[in-house]
């Protein structure tokens, strides 16, 4: 018997919980200077660039490796791990999506601290699975007996993270890794700015998955190059999940590039975004502003109707994210650092999107 097309809505061709997720929007028109995306703002490191210029026509008109093993080698070399013990992906949102479609049964929880990356409530609801938002603590740390209380299938944390930059210390991961009864997802996006990292736990424990990524400190976002670290028995699943030959091959050989020749020019542009990252907030306490600590290439600063500062920012040929409401904070602008001629533009319509909104003179 056939349905008649009247009968039938065109939603229900997708999977009935496709209806409750939303395209990602992150509200990102073009604009003069984007401060937005915590992106490298100084471009890509040199060896890695002259590669992408260079390669090899016969790169893209065969398929890429299976599973990226060369690639493998040189982050496990990089970041202190075994190759086996390392997927890559496209983007950590591929690594974060396969995860969850990897180790959580349909209907089971995913509990995150929050606020934190956005995309995480996303991925679960795309996986079918429960997502449960725990609200941090007043001082920007997980609230972790009730994260742990929600007993989740994947515990999700985030560190430095996005987008208050507070870094978790090493014995709450510890603590979590030790009690969460499933597998437990540390999102390092920012590692590099912080200098600190558990890896190195991810290489003893067999529920801990470290998730980095080579969008942020290697400035290599539009190649969407990201990678985790945890147990081979994990990285094994997560590899399933996400299928071969998922690494382009361009992007394998210019990561590769980058992460042979260019760690001088990646750890020197992480050093000049802290010491941008510290001047910025410098400047915007002389203003009366409070920023939140940050161990990440990106501040936090508290604003009152920062939505309303955001598009007046606009206005002025700059953007940076507005957060409405964040837990003990309330609203909030957080701006990507980058070089300081690009900060010292944003201070300048800061200025004059605060005086136009606050209606100070600047
Ligand atoms: N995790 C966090 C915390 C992020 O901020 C981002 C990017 N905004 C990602 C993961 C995803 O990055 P990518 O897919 O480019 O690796």
């Amino acid at each position: 018997m056939t349905v008649p097309m009247e009968a039938r809505d065109r939603l229900a061709f997708a999977r009935a919980l496709y209806d409750d997720v939303p395209l990602y929007d992150p509200k990102r028109s073009p604009v003069a200077l984007d401060l937005t995306d915590n992106t490298n703002l100084w471009g890509m490191p040199p060896v890695a660039e002259r590669t992408l210029r260079e390669l090899p026509v016969a790169r893209i008109t065969r398929y890429p490796s299976l599973y990226a093993a060369e690639l493998k080698e040189a982050l496990a070399a990089f970041v202190g791990a075994t190759p086996d013990r390392l997927v890559t992906g496209c983007g950590s949102d591929d690594i974060l999506d396969s995860a969850m479609r990897a180790f959580g049964e349909p209907g089971s929880v995913v509990a995150s601290s929050e606020p934190s990356f956005a995309m995480i409530p996303i991925f679960a609801r795309m996986n079918g699975l429960q997502y449960v938002g725990i609200t941090e603590l007043p001082d920007h740390q997980p609230d972790i007996d009730a994260l742990l209380a929600t007993k989740p299938r994947i515990l999700y944390l985030c560190s430095p993270n996005n987008p208050t930059g507070a870094l978790l210390s090493r014995s709450a991961i510890e603590r979590v890794v030790r009690e969460a009864p499933g597998v437990v997802f540390l999102d390092e996006a920012y590692a590099e700015f912080a200098g600190v990292s558990a890896v190195d736990l991810a290489m003893q424990v067999d529920n801990l998955l470290v998730i980095r990524t080579m969008s942020k400190a290697f400035g290599l976002a539009g190649l969407r190059v990201g990678y985790a670290i945890g147990a081979p028995s994990l990285v094994r699943d997560v590899e399933k999940s996400r299928g071969p030959y998922k690494l382009n091959a361009m992007a394998e050989q210019v990561a590769l590039a980058a992460l042979r020749h260019d760690m001088a020019w990646v750890k020197a542009h992480v050093a000049l975004a802290v010491t941008n990252r510290d001047r910025l907030a410098a400047a915007l306490r002389d203003r009366g502003y409070a920023p939140l600590p940050s161990h990440a290439n990106y501040l936090c600063v508290p604003l009152a109707r920062a939505v309303e500062v955001g598009q007046a920012l606009r206005a002025h040929g700059v953007a940076a994210r507005p957060f409405p409401g964040l837990p003990h904070v309330g609203d909030a602008l957080r701006i990507s650092v980058g070089p300081w001629e690009l900060l010292t533009q944003f201070l300048a319509a800061f200025d004059d999107a605060t005086a136009d909104v606050y209606g100070w003179a600047s």
